[in-house]
């Protein structure tokens, strides 16, 4: 079975004055086992829809989404996702956001930090453990969320425009270190960007999306090797 699978997917919102808006309609792509598939598309083409609903948080009206050859319900276990916004909580030190997944699945407190302090290290993070993450920069806290979601060895990793915040730069070096990551681990990602530059580099697939309502322009198999 395909890692990720939407068939005939449309998602419909129906407002409070009863009107009825078609976010998505009709998307079908699949992302194989450990592909790394980008979704590009100009903002409110309905990546982020599509992407909810991979991740369990939304369903769709009609059609099915499926993952490991399973309809999709709700938050899986093995399904990982980063966000635009990172969802660190501002109260704990980094070490124990990387650790909370871990923790959460019932691994000892002290393993938990052992391996957060490991994907710390693997993410240039070395020496930041007892930080709060309001004392890190933008891009080193993008660098804690990317730590706290591979720390799972997710099979299915979901990534909302994770690097759109950020400065060329950082950005590059961030993208280096998630392909390192992906080759070490081949998770399936989908990765969401309105870039068409940053998904050509990144991923093997690329799905084109369009607005009004999204539906899907052209899906790309890339084949170059990466630079
Ligand atoms: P993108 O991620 O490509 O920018 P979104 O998936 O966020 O696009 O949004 C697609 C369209 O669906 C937008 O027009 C947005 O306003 C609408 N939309 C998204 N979520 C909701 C919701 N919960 N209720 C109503 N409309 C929504
Ligand atoms: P930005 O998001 O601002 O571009 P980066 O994540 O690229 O920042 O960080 C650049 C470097 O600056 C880091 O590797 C780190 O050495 C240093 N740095 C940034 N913020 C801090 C901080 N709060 N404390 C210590 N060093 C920092």
């Amino acid at each position: 079975a395909a890692g990720i699978e939407l068939a005939n997917v449309t998602r419909r919102f129906t407002s409070p004055t009863g009107k009825v808006f078609t976010a998505i309609r009709d998307v079908n792509f699949t992302v194989e086992p450990g592909q790394f598939c980008a979704v590009v598309g100009p903002s409110g083409c309905g990546k982020s829809t599509t992407l909810g609903m991979v991740a369990g948080l939304d369903k769709p009206s009609v059609g099915s989404v499926r993952v490991d050859g399973k309809e999709v319900d709700g938050i899986t276990s093995g399904v990982s996702f980063m966000f635009q916004q990172d969802a660190l909580l501002p109260w704990k030190t980094v070490l124990d956001n990387v650790a909370l997944g871990p923790v959460f699945r019932g691994v000892g407190k002290k393993q938990a930090q052992a391996a957060a302090r490991d994907w710390l290290r693997r993410v240039g993070l070395k020496g930041f453990e007892d930080h709060h993450p309001h004392q890190l920069s933008g891009g080193m806290r993008k660098r804690v969320a990317m730590a706290a979601a591979l720390i799972n060895e997710p099979s299915i990793l979901l990534m909302d425009e994770p690097f759109g915040a950020l400065d060329v730069q950082t950005k590059a070096m961030m993208s280096n270190e998630l392909l390192g990551l992906w080759e070490e681990l081949k998770p399936s990602v989908l990765f969401i960007t309105h870039d068409l530059e940053e998904a050509v580099a990144l991923a093997d697939r690329v799905v084109v999306m369009t607005s009004s309502p999204g539906t899907i322009k052209g899906i790309y198999d890339i084949d170059l090797p990466r630079p």
